[in-house]
């Protein structure tokens, strides 16, 4: 329906970026589920006006108003969303639809300045070859692969090559995105786009990065869904390991590079999280990037993680970790009695315990398994229903008594309900 209504207004429409990357790479025998389209109007004789492609998804709105339609005006991209079974939170098909453009980079690191322009110039403006072909859905030509930079040659060469030599330090974000490619699709970055991130690297764009936080939000945001995208996927080891050969966690603060002790600690904050979150409370890239945060200076932990936007609860949890960690130190190998330790414990969320003790597993670590899988779960034998049935009355009294019940079964002197 799109492509009838752009072929009457005498515009092009492609599909373009990853979608196009992935059809190429598809088996044919194999079915592809497309979730997330990016297309793009073009115009036939001349660049389509501004707006071009937001007038066709009103077209798609107008006939299926069941889809969700939003805008962006600065951009002029729209966004038309399908929900799952009528669950606004579940999108089960997204598609992009922007006109195209040339973007322009004020300076180094920004976020791009608009203007209408040609399909050619939309490409151009992407992050590798193999993101960087259309195809034509109009016609005439429908079908028709535009590749202007080499990406097919470089798809069939498993090939992550950049399209000009300033790519990273327009957008040190592509370094990340580089690596994600790579490993998830079991590519080489090519040796002379690797040469481009060492220059950008090289060049102090990390430093330029943190210092322009302020002045470049959406830079962070951008860096921060880079993360998300890494720390959650199943390959976030080989991504990790790669981002530090190339010396790419300096984006996130200077000094953090990989050590075998903060693999260690990686590894089992993700065990712990499969062990205790019976709830799925917690975000496990989440508390991955928190443990990455945590081997930074205690000073400048919570200052990156407020710079990545990161929830308030992260921020804070890294901004008392190191009097946490010391008070802990002290205090919880010298308790008595399990009502000593768990008195100090349950105070804390699980995300505050698994990060204390990925980062101490002794003996730190060995207290807090001892409380998880055994000490939180114990009752006293009798609850506050119990005491109203015995007569006590309700009151500050009760919470003395059950506390003290709790302490007497947790050290063994009474029987647990
Ligand atoms: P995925 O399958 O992981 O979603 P994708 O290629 O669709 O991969 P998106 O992040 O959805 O990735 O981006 C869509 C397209 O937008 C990319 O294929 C690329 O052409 C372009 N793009 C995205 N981010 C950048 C960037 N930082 N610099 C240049 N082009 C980008």
């Amino acid at each position: 329906q799109m492509a009838h209504q752009a072929e009457r207004q005498g515009w092009h429409l492609y599909l373009v970026g990853g979608a196009v990357r992935d059809v190429l790479l598809a088996d044919s025998s194999a079915e592809l589920a497309l979730t997330d389209i990016d297309l793009v109007v073009d115009g036939f004789y001349q660049a389509a006006q501004v707006g071009a492609g937001v007038s066709l998804a009103q077209g798609i709105k107008h006939s299926h108003p069941e889809v969700d339609l939003q805008v962006y005006g600065r951009f002029q991209t729209a966004a038309l969303v399908w929900h799952r079974d009528g669950d606004s939170s579940l999108a089960s098909l997204m598609i992009d639809i922007a006109t195209a453009r040339t973007e322009f980079y004020p300076y180094p690191a920004a976020n791009p300045e608009v203007e209408a322009s040609s399909i050619r110039q939309d490409l151009y403006r992407r992050d590798f070859t193999i993101n960087a072909m259309a195809i034509r859905l109009t016609q005439p030509g429908a079908g028709l692969l535009l590749d202007f930079f080499g990406g097919w040659v470089d798809l069939h060469h498993r090939c992550v090559r950049v399209l000009h030599a300033n790519s990273f330090i327009e957008d040190p974000t592509r370094i990340y995105r580089a690596v994600r490619f790579a490993v998830r699709l079991a590519f080489q970055i090519d040796p002379q786009t690797e040469g481009f991130i060492h220059h950008a690297l090289d060049s102090g764009i990390y430093t330029q990065m943190q210092q322009q936080v302020a002045k470049v939000p959406a830079l962070q945001t951008r860096l921060k869904n880079e993360l998300k995208y890494i720390l959650e996927a199943a390959y976030w080891q080989p991504a990790l390991g790669l981002l530090d050969k190339l010396g790419a966690l300096k984006c996130l603060h200077s000094q953090l590079a990989m050590s075998e002790r903060l693999w260690h600690q990686l590894r089992r904050v993700s065990r712990w999280i499969q062990r205790f979150d019976f709830e799925h409370h917690l975000v496990p890239w989440q508390m991955r990037l928190e443990v990455l945060l945590a081997e930074l200076p205690k000073s400048e932990r919570s200052r990156v993680a407020k710079n990545l936007q990161l929830p308030q609860p992260t921020i804070d949890r890294l901004a008392h970790l190191d009097h946490l960690e010391s008070d802990w130190r002290q205090t919880l190998p010298a308790c008595q009695t399990p009502s000593q330790i768990v008195q100090q414990l349950r105070r804390h969320d699980l995300a505050t315990l698994l990060l204390v003790s990925a980062r101490h597993p002794r003996p730190l670590g060995q207290i807090i398994w001892r409380y998880l899988t055994h000490w939180a779960e114990v009752r006293p034998p009798l609850n506050g229903h119990d005491l109203k049935q015995l007569g006590y009355r309700p009151g500050p009294r009760y919470r003395q008594i059950l506390a003290a019940l709790l302490a007497a079964t947790l050290d063994g002197h009474i029987q647990s309900r």
